[in-house]
């Protein structure tokens, strides 16, 4: 692989929540970084956009004005059925609306002031190396090199990543499919909704810009069975709950399609891989009904930042940073991972969610435990 002139100390690869949050610290603490992103922001991406508050301190301790954007602050939830049966609890800590078209390019502009370089509609497709003789980048804007490569690329590895035999077991065979509109709507602006159907659920809370995220996920068997076409597969399925029905049909679309990713699957994965360190939905990712992806994001950045400046600072070797981090994301995520994986199993199936939900209706402290265990603490 050709090696071109530009060496930095640290390349991130994939500039979502999780890389650029950690291009962030990482020039904070002086150490040079690029960030490699095949986007170009401002951009759009499925997520239902909603942050847990746990994430406020560390977004503003980046230097992202949070409390002068006027977001909404989201502290109550109603989960239904899709018989209509609606339950309706108190957020606790609860979170903040933000659409991922403003977060994300904020988030681009603070690193840029920082001195990060931020290369955009830049793909990489290899890289090549070791720890101990540093790595080299290739990308569709040519090669670089870097004493520390990180992998934030999101939910689909690319292809120059090998994961073992196991790990390839350990996904989760289910495939999902995610969609997300932009809508305008009657809404409340402090509440955010999830609403069943057959085999998904989808959300609905207030962001930005005056818009209201509406996102769901699904098998994609669902949409198969529906011809692929997503607006019959809206009117066969979601329509069956009343509350989505009226939201679809009552609201204006901002945009007339929706965006759309397939081979969604969930599942921890590793927090190294030939000496590259991970984070992020990399590393691992839960469904969105069961945690906040967004916050173990940016909480997996501030654990790896951490670790990083310690090796830069010469104070430990890759191995020992790369030893410290998994220790530190298993003993933070492992639990939330864990729970998030038997949550999962009480939606989506009619029957089984209006009966959880029914329960939980008569055991509100039942219900408060189980929002907790989805959000984290204030890191
Ligand atoms: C349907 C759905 C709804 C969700 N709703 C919520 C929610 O409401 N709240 C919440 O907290 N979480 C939610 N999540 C989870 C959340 O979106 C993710 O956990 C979060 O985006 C992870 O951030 P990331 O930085 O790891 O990945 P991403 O934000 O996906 O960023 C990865 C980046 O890497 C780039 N990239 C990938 N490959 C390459 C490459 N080869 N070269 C260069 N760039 C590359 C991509 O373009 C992308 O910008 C939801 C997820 C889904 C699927």
């Amino acid at each position: 692989m050709e090696t071109s002139n530009e060496h930095f100390e640290c390349a991130i690869i994939g500039g979502g929540l999780a890389g650029i949050c950690l291009a962030i610290q990482l020039a904070d603490g002086g150490v040079s970084v690029v960030v490699f992103e095949k986007g170009k922001y401002p951009f759009h991406k499925v997520c239902g956009e909603y942050i847990s508050m746990e994430s406020w301190p560390f977004l503003e301790s980046l230097g992202l004005p949070l409390a002068d954007l006027a977001l909404p602050k989201i502290n109550s939830l109603g989960i239904s059925s899709d018989r209509g049966f609606l339950l309706n609890h108190n957020l606790g800590m609860g979170g903040f609306g933000i659409s991922r078209y403003s977060l994300d390019h904020y988030l681009c502009e603070i690193a840029l002031r920082k001195g990060v370089r931020v290369m955009q509609e830049c793909r990489v497709t290899d890289v090549q190396g070791s720890a101990a003789d540093g790595f080299q980048i290739r990308t569709s804007a040519g090669d670089f090199s870097s004493e520390v490569v990180c992998g934030s690329y999101g939910k689909y590895a690319p292809q120059f990543v090998r994961f073992s035999e196991s790990e390839r077991l350990n996904a989760d065979n289910q495939n999902y499919i995610g969609v997300k509109y932009h809508i305008k709507t009657d809404f409340p602006a402090n509440r955010i909704e999830l609403h069943n159907f057959s085999d998904g659920y989808c959300g609905i809370s207030k962001v930005d810009h005056d818009w209201y995220c509406l996102c769901y996920l699904t098998t994609a068997r669902n949409l198969l069975e529906n011809g692929k076409d997503v607006k019959q597969m809206e009117e066969a399925v979601l329509f069956k709950n009343p509350f989505l029905k009226k939201y679809f049909q009552n609201s204006k679309f901002v945009n007339a399609r929706p965006l759309v990713i397939s081979n969604v699957q969930f599942s921890k994965k590793q927090t190294d891989l030939s000496g590259i360190f991970l984070l992020g939905d990399a590393a691992g990712s839960i469904t969105p009904l069961c945690g906040n992806g967004m916050s173990m994001a940016m909480r997996a950045s501030k654990l790896l930042a951490g670790q990083l400046l310690h090796l830069f600072n010469g104070k430990q070797t890759h191995g020992q940073a790369a030893q410290n981090y998994r220790r530190e994301w298993n003993a933070v995520f492992g639990r939330r991972i864990r729970a998030g994986y038997h949550l999962q199993k009480l939606f989506g199936k009619s029957r089984t969610t209006d009966f959880a939900l029914k329960a939980l209706n008569k055991s509100p402290w039942l219900t408060s435990k189980l929002v907790a265990l989805t959000h984290g603490d204030v890191f």
